[in-house]
């Protein structure tokens, strides 16, 4: 409920009709007792669902992988150059996996921008029929991009021997034998949606991205009018290549797009670390949003969000979990938790709570951003029966002085029992009802083997080159940049 007090919500009875939230009340009269399921809420706390507004299913299984790896190394592991063809039996069980975590964290919906790499259909059915099958909400996007990633980070090409210089591409690069819009496009976007899917489209970066394909993007985008996801300023060398590269656009990559016409309400901005105050006023000024994932931040070494100069702004914010590489968890609350902490950061003064902040952003931000705020994100007759419901029988809430500020400060997922999507309990009692898990266990561990191997040929392969990639990880964070003198604190 939008409106109610978050701290000391209501006491209320919702009423459910097919997909829909039918009503809110108390004592809701029921007519026909016989042909009603009644979940017994007493004692939880009920809340839209959260909406993950970042994740990339493509990395499930490398979850706990990595440690002190900065951003831009990190790719080589996350996305490596010439990767081994994967099962299909792999990315049906990876997918299975990650949208069981993000249900089982309380998740209704997930932003997934996917690398299928090389693309093949039959990976893609078999990422659709697994979240079908779990029963979450998706909001699809491919990853593209037509830039090669040693163009575009700072010192890599001059630091590396030539010879050497194709091992440093990342698998979200061109992809020459098939135009990957113009598929998707006629696969998917103009063919029936499968239920509890939307698309969206998934742009890697635009740096990553010609002004030609970003155009493109952005004309599809209003075709269809659905919502574009894209990365920026994840890390110090994002911001400093785009000083290097595109002079003039003053170095700014927000202004770039403003300039070429693209920059409009479907564009949703991953990270925005390291964007400068002109950027947050251009991105005000053409109602584009932010989605922030301050966990895969600060585990790759990346800095901190100026978080309060976008609230200041009255910029749309969602948070996002990201890939399980770099996070590694999918969890709200985790993210939740560090965004009204990392406030403090990004501006030490004290400024308004931020526990309401947190929680708005992990559900109507998220869902305004995929366009779906009308349907998504709130508890309101109308919207979408989306629902997680929290057991209060804990700890964490007793006593109970707050619910916004004990969700996101105390609550960790434990408290996660009955989540609700369309109107169907999918987890009941901690446990999904639509697909076994232990099934879901098994098919993960069937796969495992190969992934492990591959994935260890990628290490040792990344172990080769790490004297180049210290050494010009070095000379990105030694670079002068402009904005460290900017006044939103420590980052
Ligand atoms: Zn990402």
């Amino acid at each position: 409920m939008p409106d109610a007090d978050w701290n000391d919500p209501p006491q209320a009875d919702i009423a459910i009709a097919g997909d829909k939230i039918a009503g809110i009340g108390l004592d809701y009269r029921i007519d026909d007792a016989r042909s009603i399921e009644v979940v017994d809420a007493r004692d939880h706390l009920v809340l839209p669902g959260f909406v993950n507004a970042h994740y990339h299913s493509h990395d499930v299984l490398a979850k706990g992988t990595l440690e002190e790896v900065p951003l831009e190394i990190w790719r080589l592991y996350a996305l490596p150059p010439q990767y081994p063809p994967r099962s299909a039996e792999e990315v049906y069980a990876r997918t299975l996996l990650g949208a069981l975590e993000c249900l089982r964290s309380g998740m209704t919906t997930i932003q997934d921008m996917l690398t299928l790499y090389p693309y093949e259909e039959r990976h893609m059915d078999a990422v659709m029929r697994a979240y079908d099958e779990v029963g979450i909400r998706v909001v699809f996007a491919l990853q593209y991009a037509d830039r090669k990633g040693i163009e575009t980070i700072p010192f890599w090409k001059d630091t590396f021997p030539p010879e050497l210089h194709p091992l440093l591409s990342t698998a979200a690069e061109p992809e020459y034998e098939l135009d990957l819009i113009g598929h998707f496009e006629t696969t998917r976007l103009k063919t029936a949606r499968p239920q509890r899917v939307s698309w969206a489209l998934g742009p890697s970066a635009p740096e990553r991205c010609s002004p030609a394909l970003m155009r493109r993007t952005v004309e599809l985008a209003r075709r269809y009018d659905i919502p574009v996801y894209t990365h920026i300023y994840e890390s110090r060398g994002m911001a400093l290549q785009a000083r290097l590269s595109i002079p003039h656009y003053s170095g700014l990559l927000i202004r770039r797009l403003a300039e070429e016409g693209v920059l409009d309400e479907r564009l949703n901005f991953a990270h925005s670390v390291w964007l400068s105050r002109a950027e947050i006023d251009l991105l005000a000024e053409h109602d584009a949003g932010v989605v922030l994932n301050p966990q895969g931040n600060l585990k790759m070494k990346c800095g901190i969000a100026p978080i309060r100069a976008l609230q200041d702004a009255g910029l749309r914010i969602g948070l996002g979990c990201d890939n399980c590489s770099c996070s590694d968890a999918q969890n709200m609350f985790v993210a939740m938790k560090l965004f009204a902490l990392l406030a403090a950061i990004s501006d030490p003064v004290p400024g308004p709570p931020q526990a309401v902040a947190a929680l708005r952003a992990a559900t109507e931000g998220g869902a305004e951003g995929a366009r779906l705020g009308d349907v998504l994100g709130r508890i309101a007759p109308g919207f979408k029966a989306d629902l997680t419901l929290i057991d209060t029988r804990d700890p964490t809430f007793s006593p109970m002085n707050s619910a916004a500020r004990q969700l996101v400060h105390i609550e960790a997922g434990r408290g996660v029992r009955h989540v609700i999507v369309d109107g169907k309990v999918m987890v009941r009692d901690r446990q999904l009802t639509t697909v076994s898990e232990s099934t879901i266990y098994d098919a993960v561990k069937v796969v495992m083997p190969e992934f492990r191997r591959d994935f260890s040929t990628i290490s040792q392969r990344v172990a080769k080159l790490q004297p180049w990639l210290d050494r010009a990880h070095r000379l990105i964070m030694a670079a002068e940049l402009d904005i460290d003198r900017l006044p939103f604190g420590g980052r």
